[in-house]
C-alpha cells in the first residue's frame, strides 16, 4: 500500500494534533560508525580516525528544531561532548535540554555495576562541564535496561539522574522489555528517586506497538507512525517520546559493506526522506524537551 492511500484511509486529522498535549522530541547523538548494528563490524580503536559526521548533522537538526520553533532534548554519548564541546554549548544556547546517552555506546546490559556506574557518571560530569548545565536525564545505548539488568537503576538514582529513558516496552531482537509499563513508572530498584520514562507504544489488539520513532518512523510510512501517536495522545491522555539519530538524516555517510544485510537495511532505508518526514511531524504534532513534557511525571 502506498504511503499516501495509508494516510487517506486511516488519518482523518490532517496537520491539527488529536490534542493539546506537549510530546517529547529526543535526538540520541551518536556518529554513524557508533551504532548497535555495526558493532562487530567498526572497530573502537578505529572510530578517532573515521570521518565524523555528527556536527555536520545535529547542525542542520538545530536549524529544523529552529524553524519549527520546537526545543527538544539531546540525549549525547560522553565520547561526542569530549570532542565537540562547542556543539554541546550550541545545544544548550539554543534552549534546548541537554541529557546523557553514557561514554561509548556500550549497552548497559553489558556491563557490570561498577563499570556501568563509572560510565554514566563519567559522561554526565563531561557533558555537564561542556554544556555548564546539569544533566537530569539518561538514555542507554539500544534501550538495553530491562529485566537483566534493573539495577542499573539505583545506580542512575546514586550517580545524580532524576530520569532515564531507557525501557522499550516490546519484544524486538536487540532490546524491549515487554511486561514493562508503556507509560512513566518509578522502578522500585531506584528507591523512588528515578522515574522511568518509556518509548511510546501504542495498543492495538492488544499488542503494543511501537510507535516511538527510531527506524519504525523511518522504515515504515509517515502515517503508521502518526496515527497510532495520535492515538496515545487522545485515548491513553499522554504525551509521546519520540527519537531519531543524526545519522538518519544524513544520506552521505560512508556505506559499511561489510555489515549484514538486515543491519544494512535497517541503517540505510529510507535516509534520504527522513528530513521531510520529520520536517512534517515537527508541524503536525506539539513538541517539548523531556523535562517540559513529563513535567508532572518529574515533579
Ligand atoms: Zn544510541
Amino acid at each position: 500500500m502506498q504511503a499516501d492511500t495509508l494516510e487517506r484511509t486511516t488519518v482523518p486529522a490532517q496537520g491539527e494534533p488529536a490534542t493539546g498535549l506537549v510530546n517529547a522530541m529526543t535526538v540520541d547523538v551518536e556518529d554513524y560508525f557508533q551504532v548497535q548494528a555495526f558493532f562487530d563490524h567498526i572497530d573502537r580503536a578505529a572510530w578517532d580516525r573515521l570521518e565524523s559526521r555528527v556536527e555536520r548533522n545535529v547542525d542542520r537538526i538545530l536549524g529544523l528544531f529552529d524553524e519549527a520553533g520546537v526545543k527538544a532534548t539531546f540525549f549525547t554519548l560522553g565520547w561526542v561532548a569530549e570532542r565537540y564541546p562547542q556543539l554541546i554549548r550550541r545545544i544548550v544556547a539554543e534552549g534546548h535540554e541537554l541529557a546523557s546517552h553514557g561514554m561509548a555506546h556500550f549497552r548497559a546490559d553489558g556491563q557490570s555495576p561498577a563499570l556501568f556506574r563509572e560510565d554514566v557518571s563519567r559522561a554526565k560530569k563531561l557533558l555537564e562541564d561542556a554544556g555548564g548545565t546539569r544533566v537530569n536525564g539518561y538514555r542507554a545505548a539500544s534501550f538495553s535496561i530491562g529485566s537483566r539488568n534493573l539495577w542499573a537503576f539505583e545506580v542512575l538514582a546514586e550517580a545524580g539522574y532524576t530520569y532515564s529513558s531507557s525501557v522499550y516496552p516490546i519484544r524486538h531482537d536487540i532490546y524491549g522489555m515487554p511486561e514493562a509499563p508503556r507509560f512513566a513508572f518509578k522502578p522500585e530498584e531506584g528507591a523512588g528517586r528515578i522515574v522511568e520514562l518509556p518509548v511510546t507504544t501504542n495498543v492495538l489488539f492488544g499488542r503494543k506497538v511501537p510507535c516511538g520513532g527510531g527506524g519504525w518512523f523511518r522504515l515504515l510510512p509517515y502515517a503508521w507512525s502518526t496515527f497510532h501517536m495520535r492515538r496515545v495522545n487522545a485515548r491513553d491522555g499522554k504525551p509521546c517520546m519520540f527519537y531519531f539519530h543524526p545519522w538518519e538524516i544524513d544520506p552521505g555517510q560512508p556505506v559499511q559493506h561489510q555489515a549484514g544485510l538486515k543491519s544494512r537495511l535497517r541503517h540505510y532505508t529510507n535516509l534520504e526522506r527522513m528530513e521531510g518526514k520529520l520536517a512534517r511531524l515537527l508541524r503536525d504534532f506539539r513538541w517539548g524537551r523531556m523535562d517540559q513534557a513529563f513535567a508532572a511525571d518529574l515533579a
